[in-house]
């Protein structure tokens, strides 16, 4: 089956691509290339993704779905993410000594401050 021409959202020009003519899905493809890189640079790649999964799993073995609490008491939360103790723009690195776990609520607590 034939896809249905659509015109390009950058400029209207007549295309069978999804959203945009093919030099405009190509600067488009660029510009989130750019985006993503960056978002590696500071250090959230898929690497420090693993390690931060590898940390809330070795938290789970040793205290279960458990809190350490950030600002209150520890406390029963499922919702467990990794974070860094030194962030990534004070030099702080991935490694799992650096990661502290905490629900999200007390992680989004903790960037608050
Ligand atoms: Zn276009
Ligand atoms: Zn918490």
């Amino acid at each position: 089956m034939q896809r249905r021409l659509r015109p390009c959202l950058d400029c209207q020009e007549l295309t069978r691509n999804a959203s945009r003519c093919d030099a405009h899905q190509a600067a488009w493809q660029h510009r989130y290339d750019v985006q993503r890189g960056s978002a590696s640079q500071r250090g959230y790649d898929s690497s420090y993704r693993r390690t931060a999964a590898a940390g809330v799993t070795a938290h789970r073995a040793e205290y279960g779905d458990w809190c350490p609490g950030w600002g209150v008491l520890p406390h029963h939360a499922t919702d467990l993410t990794a974070d860094h103790v030194t962030p990534k723009a004070r030099g702080g690195g991935n490694e799992p000594d650096n990661l502290q776990v905490l629900c999200r609520a007390c992680n989004s607590r903790k960037h608050a401050q």
